[in-house]
């Protein structure tokens, strides 16, 4: 399955009705998902896309779905989302929604590298999930296809993975079946507010009606939020990964190892990453930011390149608009799908890497190369909640790289926020005004 472009053809373009009752911005894994749940429970939801559904991140990722290694604040969330996917495909009579509880595996080849994963298995312990710690001898048992001098590692069974490319398009398929409209090629270009509360999203296409707007634009919505007045701290990172041809079943099915992630494909070839580099693009706000994003930079350091200037188009380019009104072309419609060229230094790192650790998939060569944009923020946790003003304004973005196996369960805590359900879950962690209250900024596992 190629990269999801602007060539793609629409297969989203129902009629954009007056009113509803929530408007969705953006068709990744976050918008669809809350889409899905709030249609399931009755709401008219609309869902506008500027480009092509899944076209940006919810397509481009690895096709992790893990536990493993999660945040404390995400880990409940994240076991939530292991249930629903294992319910989706059955549920929506969608076969591209399949999960396979094929397991995550780390391997290190550093003894304070085991060290880490002996803090998380106890994290993993307090909630009773599965996860076990490797010796040296499991750890070579289980990887016999990938070389390396493993010390140990760590195993989390009921984790598992799932399809990008197609899983994303057929949830949106699914919720569409329960009622939701949704729309390729229409980007949301602001909100109208009347006394501190939403009252419509203007389209390009148009203005429609509606008390509640869930902001899920991914790496553009801190861009969407500035132009309506709101300070939504995060920058993007690009990121490369490529997948092989047909190989045999010699690795396991999800494999992060130093410098080397796999991820086994239902095409039968493997999704492959060197998972250690994040280039940055200097772009006005990195200044802005510079300040809040400098303990994560300090812990990550050594996997961040910065890059001069973004290309133009992207998200928050030197020279690009920061304010429009809703009849002036804003720059979301401007670039429909954000496309990012894969690094030239990536495609050499990781053809070197897998001629190391495992030649015979190096062998089986490389079919294709793709980037995405991740939208990162400040502690790599992303915003949930509703803003203070307007009312009405729901967040659901920085997903801050692994937003696609936790996308379902974020979707449903979304849908009941908006419907002004308890969520279920303990959001302090992923409060919106995190980073200007004060308070200090922890950065979760990036
Ligand atoms: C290379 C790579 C590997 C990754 N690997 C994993 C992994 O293995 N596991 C994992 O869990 N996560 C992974 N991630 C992260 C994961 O893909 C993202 O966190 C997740 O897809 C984010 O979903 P989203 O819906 O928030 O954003 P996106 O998928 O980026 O969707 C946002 C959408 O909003 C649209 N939009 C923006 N502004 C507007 C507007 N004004 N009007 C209309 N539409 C708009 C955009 O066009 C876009 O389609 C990876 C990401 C990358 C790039």
């Amino acid at each position: 399955m190629p990269v999801i472009t602007e060539s793609t053809p629409v297969a989203f373009s129902d009629p954009l009705p007056d009113a509803a009752d929530v408007v969705v911005i953006g068709a990744g894994v976050i918008g669809i998902a809350t889409a899905y749940f709030l249609a399931g429970r009755g709401a008219r939801v609309l869902v506008c896309e500027k480009g092509r559904v899944a076209g940006e991140q919810s397509s481009r990722n690895w096709g992790w779905v893990r536990q493993q290694g999660r945040e404390a604040a995400e880990l409940p969330i994240m076991m939530e989302a292991n249930r629903i996917w294992r319910s989706l495909a059955a549920e929506t009579g969608e076969s591209d929604l399949e999960f396979s509880a094929s397991g995550c595996l780390y391997l290190t080849e550093s003894e304070s590298q085991m060290a880490t994963y002996a803090d998380w298995h106890a994290l993993a312990k307090q909630h009773q999930l599965d996860t076990r710690l490797l010796s040296a001898a499991e750890a070579s048992k289980l990887s016999a296809g990938v070389d390396g001098a493993w010390v140990g590692g760590m195993l989390t069974a009921s984790d598992g993975r799932a399809e990008p490319f197609s899983a994303v398009p057929a949830l949106a398929r699914a919720a569409r079946r329960r009622g939701v409209t949704v729309v390729e090629n229409c980007a949301v270009r602001s909100i109208e507010v009347e006394a501190g509360r939403v009252t419509a999203a203007v389209t390009e296409h148009g203005t429609v009606k509606a008390a509640c707007v869930l902001l899920a634009g991914g790496a553009w919505s801190t861009h969407f939020a500035a132009n309506v007045g709101l300070d939504l701290p995060q920058l993007t990172v690009r990121s490369t990964a490529a997948r092989t041809h047909a190989a045999p079943e010699r690795a396991p099915a999800n494999l992060s190892t130093p410098g080397l992630a796999l991820r086994r494909r239902k095409d039968g070839g493997y999704t492959v990453a060197t998972g250690d580099l994040a280039e940055h693009y200097i772009s006005p706000n990195s200044f802005a930011y510079f300040t809040k994003f400098l303990p994560l930079l300090r812990a990550a350091s050594k996997n961040v390149k910065l890059r001069p200037a973004p290309p133009s188009g992207y998200p928050g380019a030197w020279g690009s608009k920061k304010r429009w009104s809703g009849d002036e072309v804003s720059p979301f419609e401007r670039m429909r799908v954000l496309n990012p060229l894969p690094s030239e230094r990536e495609r050499r790192r990781l053809r070197r890497r897998l001629h190391k650790r495992a030649p015979w998939l190096a062998d089986a060569g490389l079919a294709e190369f793709w980037a995405g944009m991740i939208d990162l923020t400040p502690d790599a946790l992303p915003y949930i909640g509703e803003t203070p003003s307007p009312r009405g304004l729901f967040i659901g973005t920085g997903l801050s790289g692994h937003g696609f196996g936790i996308g379902p369960a974020v979707g449903r805590m979304l849908a009941d926020l908006i419907q002004g359900r308890p969520p279920g879950h303990d959001l302090s962690r992923f409060r919106l005004d995190r980073f200007s209250d004060g308070s200090p900024i922890v950065p979760g596992p990036y």
